[in-house]
């Protein structure tokens, strides 16, 4: 008798992040699929009861915003429920054509091309822009999606420290001068919360013959000029060569959007299979994040508001004594380093009436697991104040130090 699949999937070697979970489970503490009964806001419904969101990427809070779901809702009167084929062929609509002509201005490229989510884009850009001579250098910490880019390229991948501009200059320097040196690198960091040192990859990719991509999935509506993300928060525009966005974080939708110059959007139009060979972007997705872009440009307030809570949340988590690590933006992360006690913190906290994630490898390094706190424009301080208070009972309850010297494989 042959074993089933999933008897063999049973007996596979399990990652310390697996057995931990399991252990968790058992506690009735698993972390993930979590349901959630109403609108994604600051306050959501889970079992039946109130819990206050601080695990959104919303970070604009846009996500229940009446234009926003108006303009979805038109949309679908207008245009129907979905494409039904890829942009190549049957499924481009003028609204897709006037959403790439509006980011493209927004984030100061000439071009711009949308696919149907932040991943697919990554996917296929990263992985049709280098060949086989060519070499694709990637931050550490960079997003799955760009990882699994680089695996689907045929090019040669390098990967740099974190952040570490001497490291990347390094490698970069022994480089053949006429390949493609193509660095990839997330704005602001998913996970841990700090922006990419750009001024000083800038000056590396000049002075190499680099040419840059910056994946500002957490940069838009957070920082540059009305939020048009990473190249504009440093006035590094005309340096930068790619810039990337997704629609599912501050813009309140559901997709992307790769933007650079004329040549290299026409390139990507005929070479980014997971563009070429997936349904367009939902008539919904693509009104709603128009909408989004309408309010980003015209309210200002928005980021306003993100940016005041995000530092009083800081300032009192760091009263508190929680060890946050180098985050400058919305995204807050505060370490465990133990992968059982941030499943168990988790769902304490969720007992609580506060949602956050957990985060262990492989979204961070096997000593880095941390719960990942975001921030949105639409908390209000008394929130963030009993979110912080929730924190530091659990944190007692648990027995977890807020310094966490050593790491701790359980
Ligand atoms: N890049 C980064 C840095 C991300 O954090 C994410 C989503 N977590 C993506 C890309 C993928 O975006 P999407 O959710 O639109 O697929």
């Amino acid at each position: 008798m042959t074993t089933k699949l999933s008897e063999k999937l049973a007996n596979r070697e399990k990652s310390a992040p697996e057995k931990a979970g399991e252990k968790a489970r058992e506690l009735g503490a698993y972390p993930y699929f979590r349901s959630i009964e109403s609108a994604q806001d600051t306050e959501v419904i889970i079992d039946g009861k109130k819990v206050l969101m601080f695990g959104s990427n919303a970070y604009l809070g846009l996500t229940n915003h009446p234009k926003i779901k108006e303009a979805a809702k038109q949309a679908i009167d207008d245009y129907g429920t979905g494409c039904a084929g890829s942009r190549f062929l049957n499924g481009t609509l003028d609204i897709h054509l006037e959403l790439e002509r509006r980011l493209a201005n927004f984030v100061g490229k000439d071009a711009a091309i949308v696919f149907s989510t932040g991943f697919q884009v990554n996917l296929g850009v990263v992985s049709s822009l280098t060949g086989r001579n060519d070499y694709l250098l990637l931050d550490e910490f960079n997003h799955a999606s760009i990882i699994d880019g680089s695996r689907l390229s045929f090019s040669k991948v390098l990967k740099y420290k974190h952040n570490d501009m001497e490291d990347l200059e390094r490698k970069i320097s022994k480089l053949p001068a006429e390949a493609i040196k193509l660095i990839v690198v997330d704005g602001i960091f998913s996970m841990e919360g700090d922006i990419v040192k750009l001024p000083e990859l800038v000056a590396i990719a000049q002075r190499y013959g680099g040419s840059i991509m910056v994946d500002d999935a957490h940069s838009l509506g957070v920082i540059g000029e009305k939020g048009a993300g990473t190249a504009s928060h440093f006035g590094l525009i005309q340096s930068v060569d790619l810039i990337m966005g997704t629609f599912s974080k501050s813009m309140a939708s559901l997709g992307g959007f790769i933007a650079a110059d004329h040549a290299t959007i026409q390139y990507l139009k005929h070479h980014a299979r997971s563009l070429i060979f997936s349904a367009s972007m939902s008539p919904a997705s693509v009104a709603s994040t128009l909408a989004a872009l309408d309010i980003m440009e015209t309210e200002p307030e928005w980021m306003d508001r993100l940016w005041a809570n995000t530092h009083y949340m800081t300032k009192l988590l760091q009263e508190e004594g929680f060890e946050l690590g180098p985050t400058e933006s919305p995204i807050i992360p505060i370490y465990v380093r133990d992968n059982y006690k941030t499943f168990l913190l988790t769902r304490a906290l969720q007992d609580k009436g506060i949602f956050v994630n957990p985060v262990v490898a492989p979204a961070v390094p096997a000593d880095s697991t941390l719960i990942r706190l975001s921030v949105m424009a639409t908390h209000t301080f008394a929130q963030i104040e009993e979110a912080v208070s929730k924190l530091s009972e659990a944190f007692k309850e648990l027995q977890i130090n807020l310094k966490q010297e050593a790491y701790v494989a359980s």
